[in-house]
């Protein structure tokens, strides 16, 4: 389906709501039925029909079916966060005495499912380097049913390679799910390298404005709807009318916001490797990045987030340059508007961080929507503290 199409008309039904060019907030919990045939026909089909809210919506419905589009996928579902729709996706496919395999350094949360939550509900798990798919192939045992993968990571930005995942998992019986967040599903569709289930923070790029937590998980009828009848009704992780509208709004202009941010990344990028205070930037777009080939076969593109070095050995200059930053705000997240900066040495020596393998003199940014130049200003003024 055609982008635009996806973006301004798919799932809104206007003739049903006055012509009305943007869709109406259907703040309702639940809906009512002319009998109880009529309930009884609808109630059998709870994930597509209007019932319940803690279940379907119709201004959720249509951001569900936008969003189905974009990543190619039969069917989606929207929940209360990324970290809801890893969960559900998660444990929609997993039992006790299962295994997980998962990546190395996965967003935060996701670790916690993986390493302390399901593992009290007796579900195995390996962490693996993702990069060599020989490591996924030798950690799989008879009883693996998860692979979960993100690819890149949002710190050091590893890839897996979809395609010999999707191959190797299929093989053996095993679930793939890709946390996609970083590339949005404009710059990387994962069912097209037979993934399974793709899953997004929808507080990033999806929502775009920094003022909606959400998230998203996509992939087969069947999938979605197992997930549907198990773990997003009895968690309860639906979304709000109210923050469904607020994302279909922020999500007509995703494809012009993710190609603004990569663009002006590019420009960042090129100041900032050239700069004698900086000892390598991690970009997945450079030249010299070391899965390149796999970057050209699987991304479209990178977006806004790269990982900075500074040419130091003193923590305290990398809090002068922290200092110095004016025109990006210290704050965690991306995606949104507004540049971005958030050094690692704020994780530091702090309490249950001493094995963090991340060093102190990493600064992820995120390159928002404003002028590049003016972004690179304030990094020269701030470079020139360290
Ligand atoms: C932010 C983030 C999440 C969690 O999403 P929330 O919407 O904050 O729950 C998951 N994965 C990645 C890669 C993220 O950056």
């Amino acid at each position: 389906m055609d982008i635009n199409d996806i973006l301004l008309h798919h799932g809104e039904e206007r003739k049903k709501y006055f012509n009305a060019v943007a869709p109406p907030i259907i703040q309702s919990s639940n809906f009512a039925f002319d009998s109880v045939e009529d309930l009884r026909a609808q109630i059998s089909n709870e994930m597509d029909n209007h019932v319940y809210s803690r279940g379907n919506n119709p201004t959720v419905k249509i951001l569900r079916q936008k969003i189905a589009a974009l990543e190619h996928a039969e069917d989606a579902l929207v929940t209360s966060s990324g970290a809801a729709a890893i969960s559900i996706a998660t444990m929609a496919n997993v039992s006790a005495g299962d295994h997980i395999i998962c990546v190395d350094k996965p967003y935060s949360w996701t670790n916690k499912l993986v390493s302390k939550m399901l593992a009290r509900f007796g579900v195995e798990y390996t962490f693996v380097d993702g990069r060599d798919i020989n490591n996924i192939k030798s950690a799989i045992k008879d009883n693996t049913k998860v692979l979960f993968l993100e690819s890149p990571n949002s710190l050091t930005f590893e890839l897996q390679d979809l395609e010999a995942c999707a191959i190797l998992a299929k093989a053996n019986g095993i679930i793939t799910i890709i946390d996609n967040s970083h590339c949005s599903p404009i710059f990387q569709n994962p069912i097209d390298f037979g993934i399974d289930l793709v899953v997004h923070s929808g507080t990033k790029y999806i929502n775009g404005h920094s003022d909606v937590v959400m998230g998203v998980v996509c992939g087969s009828k069947e999938m979605i709807s197992k997930i549907f009848h198990s773990e997003f009704m009895t968690l309860g992780v639906n979304i709000s009318p109210n923050d469904a509208a607020m994302a279909i709004r922020g999500l007509r202009t995703i494809d012009l916001r993710i190609r603004r941010s990569d663009a002006s990344a590019l420009v960042v990028y090129n100041f900032l490797n050239a700069h004698e205070k900086v000892a390598k930037v991690i970009y997945s777009m450079s030249s010299d990045f070391p899965q390149a080939e796999l970057v050209k076969k699987q991304m479209r593109g990178n977006g806004g987030l790269m990982t900075l070095v500074l040419k130091t050995d003193n923590k305290e200059a990398v809090m002068r340059f922290s200092r110095a930053i004016k025109r990006f705000l210290i704050a965690v997240s991306w995606g949104g508007y507004e540049s971005l900066m958030i050094p690692s040495i704020t994780f530091h020596d702090m309490p249950g961080m001493e094995d963090s393998p991340i060093p102190w003199t990493y600064v992820r940014l995120y390159i928002g929507l404003e002028d590049p130049q003016y972004l690179i200003e304030d990094l020269d003024q701030a470079l020139s503290f360290l």
